[in-house]
């Protein structure tokens, strides 16, 4: 097998199922409860907080532990519009996962003054356009660090700038589930993550809100993470979690330097098939560990499933919107149709995947483009 679909989730380092097994079966307490080990298991945690905000830049009193990224994002878009009072405008970029996008789509329903913010061929969003967008009655922003489609990186600190130079009161929230750990902190009031994209399990996320800005819980209970998010403590993904991002912290140049050359020798052994386009940034301004290229004359989810059977498991967009019916919402907003979005694979890395991979997968697509062009003709 050959896993190119690290965007869509990532395989566990060991390091995160040790704590995880540890946390499940041997200090498996309620953290909420009195007796000596739930206090330290409290304690756990609250080390586990610090590891994850320190690595974003962010005080530990500044984030919350959450199920995924879906939840951090709606908790953030509904949780702060909620704690504001009246509606306005709200700006999403025209590339966000489904997370953000259905939440808006919702908001407009409620009858927010919801717009989409233009992004270029790459994925990335246009500021000027943005710029345009934004009026003095704009309450949210929301726009991506990393496009999981494209591998674009949003320049998040120039868009917080302009946000805070024009409209002052409006909050920008950022999805970093694509960027978390791979990109460098940015400046913003509210910052997704998730934790199986970074080799931690499914089931936890967090969401950094920034000191002072209003969040209303979107979860009411026992009042756990300081009231903003009730439920029992997922310790065990909380602390393999903590785990994961500690070993991408201590080998972070390293495993970017690996996935990078993988990265690079795929895009190279493709360019000796015919009419093939890289689809988003050129590979230096990219993410390192997204690739989008079309495969012109051949139907992306065909090639897909010749080569889900030989063993080589890439995907044709985001995993999430995949069992939505219609066009790749993402790749229009980028002025990529036709044919040459009908034939876009995304390819995505980790640092599990090695250089000889690249050129084993790019042999078996190479195969498998020849069969399908060939076949098309007839
Ligand atoms: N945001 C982006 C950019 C993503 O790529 C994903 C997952 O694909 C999500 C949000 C959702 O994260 P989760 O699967 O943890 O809910």
């Amino acid at each position: 097998m050959i896993y190119f679909d690290n965007s869509a989730t990532t395989a566990c380092i060991p390091a995160a199922v040790e704590a995880a097994k540890k946390y499940m079966t041997e200090r498996y307490f309620n953290p909420a409860a009195a007796y000596a080990p739930a206090v330290q298991l409290e304690k756990d945690v609250s080390s586990a907080r610090a590891v994850i905000a320190s690595n974003m830049g962010a005080d530990p009193s500044e984030l919350i532990f959450t199920s995924c990224g879906t939840e951090s994002n709606n908790t953030a878009i509904f949780g702060s519009l909620k704690a504001m009072r009246g509606k306005g405008r709200v700006i999403i970029s025209a590339v966000e996962h489904p997370s953000v996008y259905e939440a808006a789509m919702d908001l407009k329903e409620q009858g927010w003054d919801v717009r989409l913010a233009p992004v270029d061929i790459t994925g990335k969003v246009l500021l000027n356009e943005l710029s345009g967008l934004l009026s003095p009655d704009t309450r949210l922003v929301s726009c991506m660090h990393v496009n999981n489609e494209s591998g674009a990186v949003n320049d998040i600190d120039a868009i917080y700038a302009l946000i805070k130079r024009t409209a002052p009161e409006c909050l920008l929230h950022v999805d970093g589930v694509q960027a978390f750990m791979r990109e460098a902190p940015v400046r913003c009031d509210m910052y997704s993550v998730s934790g199986h994209k970074l080799h931690a399990p499914k089931g936890v996320g967090a969401l950094y809100i920034r000191k002072g800005v209003h969040v209303k819980p979107y979860l009411l209970g026992g009042g756990q993470e300081s009231g903003f998010r009730s439920g029992t403590t997922n310790a065990p993904s909380i602390m393999a979690f903590s785990a994961a991002v500690a070993d991408y912290s201590e080998h972070r140049a390293e495993y970017r330097e690996q996935i990078l050359a993988v990265k690079k020798r795929l895009l190279s052994d493709l360019s000796r098939i015919r009419d093939v386009k890289l689809n988003g940034p050129d590979i230096d301004h990219a993410a390192a560990h997204i690739l989008n290229v079309s495969f012109m004359g051949v139907r992306g989810e065909v090639l897909l499933n010749a080569l889900s059977e030989k063993g080589l498991y890439v995907s044709t967009g985001s995993a999430c919107a995949a069992h939505k019916r219609g066009r790749n919402r993402i790749l229009n907003a980028m002025g990529i149709t036709g044919e040459r979005q009908d034939g876009a694979i995304r390819f995505s890395f980790s640092h599990f995947n090695t250089p000889d991979e690249a050129d084993r997968a790019a042999a078996l697509i190479e195969e498998q483009v020849n069969i399908l062009r060939r076949f098309r003709r007839r």
